[in-house]
């Protein structure tokens, strides 16, 4: 016979606590000692997970699944074997940080149902949930004065105050600063050489021996345009409401949208800030659990129990001793094909996602404040080289404006950078009417594009060097692959 006893030195409360449980067990039967490592992690996952001192005695038992904590907690177990007695030992440390915890179901009471629960058992299931997204009916909540259409899902952007443009009389003075000097034949070698030896399987003859027979150096233009934006839109959110003050309407009407004090992070820095606005927080019962602040367990649906994780249901599982094979009682779910859910301890009901156990949500409307930096640009590079190469390269800044509103370059000795400006300016000016413009900043670089001519053996072509990192461009290099490469 198997007689187990259970020491327990517990000090819990509902809201985290330190459980301390030591267990001993006494058992000299061969069937116990065949399944002593279930009972122990059953027993285990009894005195752990319920969160407090068991009074019912004997132990009903049942099977349990385990977290990762609770394994964690197991390695600190260990075995004492005396003589024929089998003595176990647990010390166990846990810190159980949920505001409700189901206590296990007794053993044969039935798991407290609600309406919704299964009829039959089911395969547990670690990642069903009970329905947390749920949103409660927003338009079951009044209206907050000055905000009445505000929808659950985020409402379209709230138009801006109208803003006056500055005109003409404001215009800064342009002034541009001289581009990068150009590179030689001896820096054009050298950005060559390197370039072959970044790609490991390049030859590095060609670019030695090679006759460098002309040189060209260009400038290519980079134009950039950035308009910083603001848009508003508001939206209802819901929060567990677990006590404490309420700023609601009884406190005035709210702000309207666009006179709530926010400032960017950062300007030019595409980033989202979110504000309660005030005096709109209502207080409502919960109406997924209907203020109980439980809802039926997903992993068990209502039921308490799933079908035993070790032999699907049936009851029993097949040994092969000596050859032979044998149908012999699951140990896990000791033949009944069940075990208690892990997740409602039986219970067939968990916290309720929506309101987490506190019974009322409280209500409100939301402020989103979306900064977006807006960039275009637009690119003169008169070589063969590909035009968008120069994008990311550093070269010499020649003008930059940073204004509410920047004026676009008209002075630039090149027209087609001085018509893009105003293209691009132009488009800003109209482009996003749900947004208000904080700043622009417009910014002209020129960038040094080296073509280089070369002959090599009987080949003749050419490489281009660009950028103050004097990056090269050389797509018909030759050797440009070992041999065997051309394979892949
Ligand atoms: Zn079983
Ligand atoms: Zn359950
Ligand atoms: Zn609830």
């Amino acid at each position: 016979m198997t007689s187990i006893r259970v020491k327990n030195s517990c000090n819990s409360s509902p809201h985290g606590s330190t459980v301390m449980s030591q267990l001993v067990l006494w058992d000299s039967s061969p069937l116990f000692l065949q399944c002593r490592p279930q009972l122990l992690l059953c027993l285990w996952g009894m005195i752990s997970l319920s969160g407090g001192p068991r009074t019912a005695w004997p132990l009903p038992v049942g099977s349990f699944r385990l977290g990762a904590s609770q394994w964690l907690g197991l390695s600190q177990a260990f075995l004492v074997n005396q003589s024929a007695i089998v003595k176990w030992f647990i010390v166990s440390r846990m810190c159980i940080n949920e505001p409700w915890a189901p206590s296990a179901a007794a053993e044969g009471a039935p798991p407290h149902k609600f309406d919704n629960a299964a009829d039959t058992d089911r395969e547990d299931n670690e990642n069903a949930t009970e329905g947390g997204d749920v949103n409660p009916d927003v338009n079951s909540l009044e209206p907050v004065p000055g905000c009445e259409s505000v929808a659950l899902e985020d409402g379209p952007p709230v138009p801006p105050p109208a803003y006056e443009p500055p005109t003409e009389g404001d215009r800064p003075q342009e002034v541009f600063f001289d581009s990068g000097d150009d590179i030689g034949e001896e820096a054009a070698r050298a950005a060559i050489l390197t370039f072959v030896d970044e790609h490991c399987c390049y030859g590095s003859r060609p670019a030695k021996n090679m006759t460098i027979s002309k040189i060209i150096p260009t400038q290519g233009l980079h134009y950039q345009l950035e308009t910083f934006n603001e848009a508003r839109s508001t939206s209802r959110k819901f929060k567990p409401y677990a006590g404490g003050d309420v700023d609601g309407p009884e406190n005035g009407a709210p702000p309207p949208v666009w006179s709530m004090a926010c400032k960017p992070d950062q300007q030019f820095l595409t980033h989202k800030k979110n504000l309660e606005v005030p005096h709109t927080s209502v207080v409502k019962q919960c109406q997924q659990c209907n203020g109980c602040g439980l809802v039926t367990c997903g992993g068990c649906a209502g039921l308490g129990r799933v079908s035993c994780s070790s032999c699907f249901g049936s009851g029993t599982r097949t040994e092969y001793r000596g050859g032979e094979r044998y149908t012999v009682t699951c140990t896990w779910c000791y033949g009944s094909g069940r075990e208690t859910c892990n997740r409602c301890m039986g219970d067939g009901r968990v916290e309720c996602p929506s309101c987490e156990g506190h019974k009322q949500l409280r209500h409100f409307i939301m402020l989103t404040v979306s900064y977006t930096n807006n960039l275009e640009d637009y690119i003169l590079e008169r070589s063969d080289m590909p035009d968008e190469l120069i994008r990311n390269v550093s070269g010499q800044t020649i003008f930059q404006q940073t204004l509410p509103h920047v004026w676009p370059i008209s002075q630039y000795p090149i027209q087609e950078v001085n018509e893009n400006s105003i293209r691009l300016v132009e488009k800003h000016r109209t482009a996003w009417p749900h947004a208000m413009t904080l700043q622009q900043r417009q910014t002209l670089r020129s960038v040094p594009v080296t073509e280089a001519h070369y002959d090599w053996k009987n080949i003749s072509t050419r490489f281009w060097v660009y950028g103050f990192e004097h990056e090269v461009h050389a797509p018909d290099y030759p050797h440009q692959c070992c041999w065997g490469c051309n394979v892949l």
